[in-house]
């Protein structure tokens, strides 16, 4: 094999090979563009390397060959002694893997070429202090030494002297420091600095290798999912100077603004000045624009370079760039990351451009960027009005704008909430105690942990609103006050705004705006209006290209007429999963209390009486706001201690009018039916079609209602098509039974009616053994639709109403998986048995339709998953619709 590419040699389509960074310098050099010249070392190199321990044959010689060929190019021997060539060290994986691996720079220097480089520079202070830099990456990253142990150094030089800033520190001070280092060296590995600048390389090459294994790089890969067996390459690099005086700089450049999409020069440029001390924000930057009037040909030099890379790549790249001594060197370019606002804009003006096609322009934004877009958001004008007021700023862990009043604690957030008043959950951090007030919270804000922390796991989980970790405020929680670093004090109940989206958090309300996404969709912003900004033009573009690309229909979950309608608009083909439960919430909860405990067939008989009527105007409303399109309507499938007196309740009561003396014979009687029923885990007890097994008549009258609805509405001139779906079925028998008894139901109002009612009656696919059985299920089955809720819930044994808010968290952060498997599809166990399903179901009744109705439905991971194992539809709720569409197109393009 080949283990070193000249940058001559590569292409921006070895990344595998040569990894991102890598890759793209050798598209850079090959473009012509001004690029140090350096080689790079392949990830297969690495891969040896880290599965054998040593380094694979042939290398040592290659890298030898590589460097001789870079000599030769730069007319200077890497160390020279007179004039040194200096190389840094990068990684450069495949996928970006920001900060997590190592980098040494400077490496040739040692005691002899500093003199030849400080001679050359004209700058004896530059040159020790690019030696002193060496040493101390190198003993970091190299030899494992602890960092502070050098940075303990440079406060005692910097003490010694009386000054507090690096920059205060000279050439002699600097000198002093690099024997410092070398003593830090020699105490902590027992030998010299190397100072043979080819054993510097080698040994940095290793280290770059081995940080591949760096415990931080490990977790980042497990929660990325980046394969951990893919290694990283290695850039060797000449080195160029940024901070050779104030001909020099360093700066980043994107060739459109990443934060709107808009095109124009954006970037950040810091004259003398090298990439660590930009990151390190030690001086202020300028901006790029600026540097025209600072170096007006390598301005316009940059200029150039990048239309020719945004033509090329055909995309928004960003740049990093110096300039020494008025000489213009490219040092990366990537496409790069955007907002989702901006690319959607990107993706239209390119295909405007004529620089991709729409069959491009859809791959290049995401159904989670157009869902970003979905949120409310804060007034810009207020937002950048002088009266708001920032506070600090955490991380932006669940999108959206909220506005309350400050609360400390979980029970004062429901109490509060509960009298009417919007509030704000403020928490050091949350666990889950704090849960009933998350749910009664607006939004959540945490001083502490990421976003895998508790808050932001739940709050995403819940759709909330939630900034995390804004460690810069002071959440003292005993006291009910939290302290900003400007000093204000916001004490409980003072009205506080936070931006899920930015992770701003502001004093006071401001005002929140409804998403012009949202109101296109909702048909209120006409794209070819005025009203609409180019935004709404650009998605108007694409959701056109993908519905007729697509080949999933997009239905949706809705239970009301209003949340019909409003799926409908957001361009819903039908409702996918219509959870009738939710029709027996509120008043009709004594109704079917009464059903289920009924001791005798009348008592029941009078209760299926009374919610025959109800079910029947409910089904109405639905199928009027669907009329044409399918509607899929569940019968029954309540966790039974959802509809169930509390027992503790229940007891209390009977104990007191007992102590009284008083009658309570009805209760007691509840008491001891309830007792009965009383279930340890009511997810896995009488539930959905076991119900409507125990309880006779319950379906049969669900059934008999959605038929003279229907009936109803073809009498209003209306063309209803409900679907009839069976839920929790885990044998063909249940099935079976419930089947027959609704295709009687079907008959019998068709004859009294005089319409002929050919409804389709299908299952849910929600167990694991209903998946493996499908054939036989199939057979009595029209259609399946994926509950992929229950399906993951008894797949991987967790109880879905408990883990997200327990242990995932510790799950996440951990990287066991890096996204719930609750919120996108496990596609290697739940998956696999979606997979078997469809393919049994399908031989088993050709034709028969297939869609899924669990949350998945709605997030873009599954959806491509759910296209590749052919299912007709995807159902989720109706604000995923347009997500789910746009996926769906993607997925089929
Ligand atoms: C499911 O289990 O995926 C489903 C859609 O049903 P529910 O969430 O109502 O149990
Ligand atoms: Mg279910």
């Amino acid at each position: 094999a080949k283990y070193v590419y000249a940058f001559t040699e590569g292409n921006k389509d070895l990344k595998d090979l040569l990894g991102g960074k890598g890759a793209n310098l050798a598209e850079m050099t090959n473009l012509g563009l001004p690029v140090p010249p350096g080689f790079t070392i392949t990830t297969e190199a690495c891969r040896h390397y880290l599965s054998h321990g040593s380094m694979p044959a042939g290398l040592d010689a290659e890298v030898e060959a590589g460097l001789q060929e870079l000599e030769k190019a730069m007319g200077r021997r890497l160390g020279q002694a007179d004039d040194p060539l200096l190389v840094s060290v990068r990684s450069g994986a495949r996928f970006s893997m920001p900060g997590m691996m190592e980098t040494v720079l400077n490496i040739g220097l040692n005691d002899e070429s500093v003199a030849g480089l400080a001679a050359r520079g004209g700058d004896e202070r530059f040159a020790w202090d690019s030696y002193r830099r060496l040493i101390q990456m190198f003993g970091r990253t190299v030899q494992g030494i602890d960092g502070e142990l050098f940075e303990d150094a440079i406060e005692q030089v910097k003490a010694a002297k009386g000054v507090t800033s690096d920059l205060d520190l000279d050439a002699a001070d600097l000198r002093l420091l690099v024997d410092r280092f070398k003593e830090v060296v020699r105490e902590r590995t027992g030998g010299p600095f190397p100072s043979d600048p080819r054993e510097q390389m080698v040994l940095a090459v290793r280290a770059v290798f081995d940080s591949w294994n760096a415990p931080r790089a490990v977790l980042y890969r497990r929660q990325e999912r980046i394969p951990a067996d893919l290694g990283t390459a290695v850039n060797v690099c000449s080195m160029v100077f940024g901070n050779l005086g104030m001909d020099s700089g360093t700066g980043v450049a994107f060739t459109r603004d990443p934060a709107t999409g808009q095109p124009g020069v954006y970037g950040d440029y810091l004259q003398n000045a090298q990439g660590e001390d930009v990151v390190a924000g030690i001086r202020n930057t300028v901006p790029l624009a600026d540097l025209e009037g600072i170096d007006a040909p390598s301005y316009g030099e940059l200029m150039g370079i990048m239309d020719t890379l945004e033509n090329h790549y055909r995309d928004l790249c960003d740049i990093e760039f110096t300039i020494e001594r008025g000489r213009l060197w490219m040092l990366q370019t990537r496409v790069g990351k955007r907002t989702a606002a901006a690319a959607f804009r990107i993706a239209d003006q390119l295909v405007d451009q004529g620089l991709i096609t729409l069959d491009e322009a859809v791959q290049r934004v995401t159904g989670d960027q157009l869902a970003q877009l979905m949120f409310p958001r804060f007034d810009e004008e207020a937002l950048s009005g002088t009266d708001v007021h920032r506070l600090g700023r955490g991380m932006n862990a669940s999108p959206g704008a909220a506005v309350g009043k400050a609360v400390f604690d979980s029970y004062t957030a429901v109490k509060w909430s509960r009298s009417g008043e919007r509030v704000i959950l403020c928490r050091r951090e949350t666990n889950p105690d704090d849960l009933e007030g998350m749910i009664a919270a607006e939004g959540i804000l945490t001083s502490r942990g990421g976003k895998t922390s508790h808050a932001a796991v739940v709050a995403r989980g819940m759709g909330k609103t939630c900034v995390c970790g804004a460690e810069e405020l002071d959440i003292d929680t005993k006291n009910r006050r939290m302290t900003a670093p400007g000093g204000e004090v916001v004490e409980e109940g003072d009205v506080i705004s936070i931006d899920g989206t930015s992770g701003e958090v502001l004093l006071g309300e401001v005002p929140v705006v409804d998403s012009p996404v949202v109101r296109y969709f909702e048909g209120e912003i006409d794209p070819a209006s005025d009203e609409a900004d180019d935004l709404v033009r650009s998605v108007d573009r694409l959701m056109h290209y993908v519905d007729a690309a697509r080949r999933m229909r997009v239905r949706a979950n809705a239970d009301t007429a209003e949340d019909a309608a409003r799926a409908r608009r957001m361009g819903a083909q039908g409702i996918g999963l219509c959870r009738t439960e939710h029709m027996f919430l509120g008043d009709r909860r004594q109704l079917v209390e009464r059903l289920i405990l009924a001791d005798t067939e009348e008592e029941q008989e009078q209760a299926l009486d009374a919610l025959l009527p109800l079910q029947r105007e409910d089904f109405g409303g639905i199928l009027a706001a669907m009329d044409g399109l399918p509607v899929t309507v569940r019968l029954l499938d309540p966790p039974l201690h959802e509809f169930l007196p509390d027992i503790t309740e229940l007891s209390v009561r009977v104990a007191v009018a007992e102590a009284r003396g008083e009658s309570h014979e009805n209760d007691l009687r509840v008491l001891q039916a309830v007792h009965k029923l009383h279930e340890q885990n009511p997810m896995l007890g009488l539930r959905g079609v076991r119900l409507g097994l125990v309880v006779p008549g319950l379906f049969t009258m669900q059934v008999r209602a959605i038929a003279r609805a229907a009936v109803d509405r073809i009498a209003a001139g209306g063309r209803p098509r409900p679907e009839i779906m069976i839920p929790l079925v885990g044998t063909v028998q249940e099935l079976e039974i419930i089947r027959e008894d609704a295709l009687r139901v079907l008959r019998e109002v068709g004859r009294e009616s005089g319409v002929e009612l050919d409804f389709p009656v299908g299952t849910m696919i929600e167990l694991p053994r209903a998946a493996l059985t499908a054939g036989q299920i199939a057979e009595n089955a029209e259609f399946f639709s994926f509950g992929t809720n229950d399906l993951t819930q008894t797949v991987w044994g967790f109880s879905r109403d408990d883990v997200e808010a327990s242990f995932f968290s510790a799950y996440l952060e951990k990287g066991v998986f890096g996204v719930s498997p609750f919120e996108s599809l496990d596609v290697d166990g739940v998956g696999r048995l979606v997979r078997i399903a469809a393919e049994e179901g399908r031989a088993a009744r050709p034709g028969i339709k297939l869609g899924v109705c669990g949350e998945h439905g709605g997030d873009p991971a599954s959806v491509h998953f759910f296209h590749r194992v052919g299912l007709d539809y995807v159902s989720c709720s109706p604000f995923r619709v347009p997500v789910a569409r746009l996926e769906a197109g993607r997925a089929a393009g």
